[in-house]
């Protein structure tokens, strides 16, 4: 089984956007090559112990963001697919998550502008970006330094003062009332056969977290979805933010009964962690390579 992550799927096509039209491509090539399957047919493959179909790829979308509505929703329906939305608690409590001003900041200023602003600011508390290592991925080095550094390497009350101050200079729209899915979007959805799952109150690195606060923020994300009937509690599963976890997660997710989570992996493979199901995911980018 292939298990693909997305995040934002748009008319226009960015590193951070999966163009539309080619979602729609993408979808229907799968749905003849391939098996989409379902997390619940997932789960009813792993109840009885039968193994996973080579040719079964699952679809999963991360950060609930109001384009999975708009968008990605009505071709799965069209294709008559499922797909798995990891929603974090944004949707309730109606507050941007970092990484998403995160991605406004790059999606509208250069990176130059934004850096040398960054290594500015960061002079006047006696730092400088460099002084940080930084986990190579497909962004540039200093695209890749910006976002650590704003999502998680710097101190926390620096990294937060930070971000509010790029927020305000960089105009990042604040409203998010359109910006990520309703309870009343997610409802439809569920009519339709999409499948939900947590994905945490605030978006953080789980790894870094004591394990009281990894409960709190998978707990509390997690009773608001159950409260709103929209989780099957046979197959709850759980999407770690930037694919961040560790044993406490693990034991975290036992205790509520938290039955599969995904990780961020470039491999695929799946393994069982005594009663909780860990499973890789691919990055979307790579269907692009695989449908050419
Ligand atoms: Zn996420």
């Amino acid at each position: 089984m292939k298990v693909y992550m997305f995040h934002y799927v748009k008319p226009y096509s960015n590193y951070y956007h999966f163009d539309l039209d080619e979602f729609d491509k993408t979808v229907q090539k799968l749905t003849t090559n391939k098996h989409i399957i379902s997390l619940k047919e997932l789960d009813n493959l792993v109840k009885k112990h039968q193994a996973i179909p080579e040719d079964a790829v699952m679809l999963t979308f991360d950060d609930g963001t109001i384009d999975h509505y708009q968008y990605v929703y009505p071709i799965l329906k069209k294709y008559h697919c499922s797909g798995l939305f990891f929603i974090p608690s944004c949707t309730y409590n109606k507050k941007m998550l970092d990484i998403q001003v995160i991605h406004q900041l790059l999606e509208n200023n250069p990176i130059e502008t934004l850096f040398n602003d960054l290594r500015k600011q960061l002079e006047k508390k006696h730092m400088e970006p460099e002084e940080f290592s930084v986990e190579e991925n497909l962004d540039s080095k200093k695209t890749a330094l910006f976002k650590q550094l704003l999502q998680y390497k710097l101190p926390n009350d620096i990294r937060i003062n930070l971000l509010h101050y790029f927020q305000r200079k960089y105009k990042i729209n604040k409203d998010v009332s359109n910006s990520y899915m309703s309870i009343r979007n997610l409802k439809q959805m569920k009519k339709d056969g999409m499948y939900f799952g947590v994905h945490t109150i605030t978006h953080p690195r789980l790894a870094l977290q004591s394990k009281e606060e990894q409960a709190q923020e998978v707990k509390s994300n997690l009773e608001s979805l159950l409260k709103s009937h929209l989780l099957d509690k046979e197959c709850i599963s759980l999407a770690f933010p930037y694919g961040s976890y560790n044993e406490d997660t693990i034991d975290v997710m036992k205790n509520l009964n938290i039955k599969y989570g995904f990780k961020v992996d470039d491999k695929e493979s799946n393994n069982d962690e005594g009663g909780v199901v860990l499973i890789d995911r691919l990055d979307c980018n790579i269907l692009r390579e695989v449908l050419k």
